[in-house]
């Protein structure tokens, strides 16, 4: 099976081990941020340096939308996933006009974590 490298961005470390033991059969490696400002002071050196790059909604710092925003500025081209527990429809519409590969809400399970990044990586 092909793997890819995945940039995970949440604040809950427990979400962080949960996708780390998910996503192990298709991760070439596994980097791990825990706010939005993280992850954009990650990507910075190399804005293509993940295959994927999955984003929690809330985080202190700076939240998901606003770091999906500030990617998008930068010229970020890899999909982003957007794994949350807001589940207002009105949210979901929100991410995906802006333009989000995938928007899954918590609680979630493993199959369909990697059932969905299949989709989206092909
Ligand atoms: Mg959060």
């Amino acid at each position: 099976m092909k793997k890819f490298k995945i940039l995970c961005v949440d604040d809950s470390r427990s979400v962080h081990a949960f996708l780390q033991e998910c996503l192990a059969p298709i991760s070439e490696s596994l980097e791990h941020a825990y706010n939005g400002q993280e992850a954009i002071d990650i990507l910075k050196t190399n804005l293509s340096a993940f295959d994927l790059i999955i984003l929690d909604w809330e985080m202190p710092i700076k939240d998901g939308p606003t770091t999906f925003t500030e990617l998008k500025v930068m010229g970020l081209k890899t999909p982003v996933f957007m794994l949350t527990s807001k589940n207002n429809p009105l949210d979901i519409i929100q991410m995906v006009e802006a333009g989000v590969a995938e928007y899954m809400m918590k609680p979630f399970t493993a199959d369909i974590v990697i059932e969905k990044i299949k989709q989206i990586l092909g």
